[in-house]
């Protein structure tokens, strides 16, 4: 705390030299309009900037205990659940997926405000649900409250919801993006199917996004002849723009490297 010196009359900061008092007229209530003057406290620059800078570490806060509030709404992996786009391994294979998905985020009010959701499918262990991780984190980070899970995941809550499924979809819809991991492990039973859809059939009506991600190829999906399947994937291909995860999976790329490494300890 600076002390302050008195100049004349009101006194100034030592540190910025502004004001820390200024002069005002105060109404002595003698019936003739008469003042005498008073000092009052006013803030200098350093003050200012203290408050400031108080101010600007509450609102952080504040953001931080909204984000973290969002993430434990999210149902998101713990393993997923800080994953971000800094943490994203951009290499040949995967850099127009990970442009795609900056975009997705960077555009995200059009996006919502369009119901554009988006399909990632390709081999396993190439990346899809990595993706879908960090666009979830991403938007929850700029206060977007997102869900991500998947089929089998839901399908076994919502036996313990009371069986009163709309509750349980309109928890789902307060979304502003529904992320279902893993489309196609789900059981194939009628039962489960029905459920599947309408989850989906329920979130194109809510008019909200959604991000699907399947091993699935898309032959399988579009010559798909069961009518049971063929629905839930029409409703996809309406709702969902569709990106192709390409390249050698994660744990063949970790294999190569190895085998690469023992090559030339044991080759010389
Ligand atoms: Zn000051």
């Amino acid at each position: 705390m600076e002390t302050n010196e008195v100049v004349g009359e009101v006194s100034l900061c030592k540190v910025c030299g502004e004001r820390t008092e200024r002069e005002i007229d105060f109404p002595i209530m003698d019936g003739k309009g008469g003042t005498r003057k008073m000092k009052v406290h006013c803030m200098c620059r350093c003050e200012r900037e203290r408050k400031e800078a108080e101010d600007r570490r509450l609102a952080y806060e504040e953001e931080q205990r909204q984000i973290d509030n969002l993430k434990q709404l999210s149902l998101i992996d713990a393993k997923s659940r800080n994953v971000r786009f800094s943490t994203y391994q951009v290499n040949e294979e995967n850099a127009k997926v990970f442009g795609i998905a900056k975009r997705y985020v960077e555009n995200f009010p059009e996006m919502y405000s369009q119901n554009q959701g988006m399909l990632f499918w390709g081999d396993v262990g190439t990346g899809k649900s990595y993706t879908a991780a960090a666009i979830a984190n991403e938007l929850m980070e700029r206060l977007h409250p997102v869900i991500m899970t998947s089929f089998v995941k839901l399908l076994q809550d919502m036996q313990g919801f009371d069986n009163d499924d709309g509750a349980y979809m309109n928890r789902l819809n307060r979304a502003k993006l529904l992320i279902i991991d893993d489309l196609g492990a789900e059981r194939g039973t009628d039962f489960a199917l029905e459920k599947v859809y309408d989850i989906i059939d329920s979130r194109y009506r809510s008019g909200k996004p959604a991000i699907f991600t399947t091993n699935l190829t898309m032959g399988q999906m579009k010559e798909c002849t069961d009518i049971r399947y063929n629905r839930i994937y029409d409703r996809i291909f309406e709702m969902c723009y569709p990106v192709k995860f390409s390249g050698l999976s994660w744990r063949k790329r970790e294999a190569a490297g190895r085998y690469a490494s023992m090559k030339k300890i044991l080759e010389g």
